[in-house]
């Protein structure tokens, strides 16, 4: 069996080209129509796409909130045809981004039918393929959808899983091309013609990083055997790794990282991109509403918690809280405010010890060590009260100064006696209360929410109002033992 033209490189012409047949029907895969579908390489199709987007001056990654200098760089990296290795801890957007930038292929190409890496009909790499486009009369093709390919960065990760097998023996033995004990292509080879997204690349044995280097490089592999085989492969390879230090993660070869560009992915830089992250990707799409002033409690506490400089509990904190926190407690927040039956979330929703922020916070930090006097938990409540406490300040900085005295007179009066903020409350009444409720709530639906936060405000900031119980506040003048 002649098998040369399994190391040739195979390129396909209108002069040498076989029927193409696309869903039974005969196809000119060089007409108009069909052109847009092949013969192009990935990281020209991303070339492309991207300069359409510079020219429309749109952002080609609007999935992702902020990071204007990231996208920048990966632009720039995507534009000279390199491989990208995205650096942060879990939760800031790495897979995001990758996928994003899948999103710049065609929907859709033309491949070889059949082709277990969805051979371009006019350039096929596997052997199968190539054999058909110079042996066969009639090729038949499909279309395939964009691929993105996660491949999880797995210690025990074999060759087999990662590259294929490839037998140059058995096929010198006779089998046939096709036959899986002869070619069966590994998850890289699956993102031929796609985006092959390594999570975790320092995970993956450093042998199969040499492999993958000479795959990236070289476009060829070395068998076991010794046997050299062309693997020209069409991918962006897009990675991702936690910072170095960081346990269990082990180091990336240095010739695979010369032949990535390497782009930090750190936090969102500001509350407002936390709290849009958060909103954009909670599962809990309806229910209670989150009000602006409560986005913003729960969004401080994750970012106090990473702010070593800014919070002196924080540098207690190894293991930081990624937007999947900010995520989870907008999430458990509704939640809650949904099982009261409130229409809008409220401080009482957080629970007598804000036991809603535990739940989304215990898994997500660690302690540098644990110790009686100072717990996880009440780490915890000081990052809540903490963020609480500043929230309460921005609030209270909305009341006008000249407004204070006739708000104070009007909550003398309303709270005279200790009040619910659960309570049915015609805010109406009270003119000087409801200016300055609808100065941060957006609808009457809001107004319950706005007046507990205005109270908590009030209280934390000048003891003018006395918390009797969960949710009942008082005026300060109010004898209420007596
Ligand atoms: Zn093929």
């Amino acid at each position: 069996m002649d098998i040369d033209y399994i190391f040739e490189d195979v390129v396909v012409k209108p002069s040498n080209a076989p029927k193409f047949i696309l869903n039974g029907e005969e196809i000119d895969i060089w007409s108009e129509e069909f052109l847009p579908y092949h013969s192009k390489s990935i990281v020209e199709y991303v070339r492309e796409a991207l300069l359409e987007y510079e020219k429309r001056g749109e952002d080609p990654f609007p999935e992702i909130v902020g990071k204007a200098v990231e996208k920048e760089m990966v632009k720039n990296a995507l534009m000279s045809g390199s491989n990208i290795l995205f650096r942060g801890r879990k939760g800031y957007g790495k897979t995001t981004f990758s996928k994003a930038i899948a999103k710049l292929l065609p929907e859709k190409l033309l491949a070889i039918k059949g082709c277990k890496i969805h051979d371009d009909p006019t350039h096929p790499t596997c052997f199968a393929c190539k054999r058909k486009v110079l042996e066969e009369d009639v090729v038949e093709l499909t279309w395939v959808p964009r691929k993105w390919i996660r491949i999880p960065g797995d210690p025990m990760m074999t060759t087999r899983q990662l590259i294929g097998g490839i037998s140059i023996q058995k096929i010198r033995e006779g089998y046939d091309l096709d036959h899986p004990e002869v070619f069966t292509p590994g998850r890289v080879l699956k993102a031929h013609r796609g985006i092959a997204y390594f999570d975790e690349l320092g995970a993956i044995p450093s042998a199969l990083q040499t492999l993958l280097h000479e795959l990236l490089e070289e476009k060829q592999i070395t068998t076991p055997e010794g046997d050299i085989v062309p693997m020209k492969i069409d991918t962006i390879f897009i990675a991702s790794t936690n910072p170095a230090n960081y346990k269990g993660v082990a180091d990336i070869k240095e010739p695979l990282m010369d032949r990535v560009e390497e782009i930090p992915i750190g936090p969102p830089e500001t509350l407002e991109e936390e709290i849009e992250i958060g909103l954009r990707n909670m599962s809990l799409r309806e229910g209670a509403i989150l009000p602006s002033w409560h986005l913003r409690i729960l969004a401080r506490i994750v970012r106090l918690a990473r702010n070593k400089n800014e919070c002196r509990i924080a540098s207690r904190i190894e293991l930081e809280p990624s937007c999947r926190a900010t995520i989870k407690l907008f999430d458990h927040l509704r939640a809650s405010a949904t099982r009261k039956g409130h229409k809008c979330a409220m401080l009482i929703d957080y629970g007598r010890n804000y036991e809603i922020v535990k739940l989304a916070l215990r898994s997500r930090i660690e302690l540098d060590y644990e110790e009686d006097e100072m717990s996880k938990d009440d780490v915890i409540v000081k990052l809540t009260e903490e963020a609480i406490n500043k929230t309460c300040a921005e609030i209270y900085s909305l009341i006008p100064r000249d407004s204070f005295g006739k708000l104070m007179e009007d909550l003398s009066d309303l709270c005279s006696e200790p009040i619910s903020v659960e309570d049915d409350i015609d805010f109406r009444r009270y003119e000087n209360i409801y200016k300055i409720l609808t100065l941060f709530a957006k609808s009457p639906e809001e107004l319950n929410s706005a007046f507990e936060i205005l109270l908590e405000a009030i209280k934390r900031c000048t003891g003018l109002i006395d918390k009797v119980d969960f949710g009942r506040y008082v005026y300060a003048g109010y004898d209420w033992e007596a």
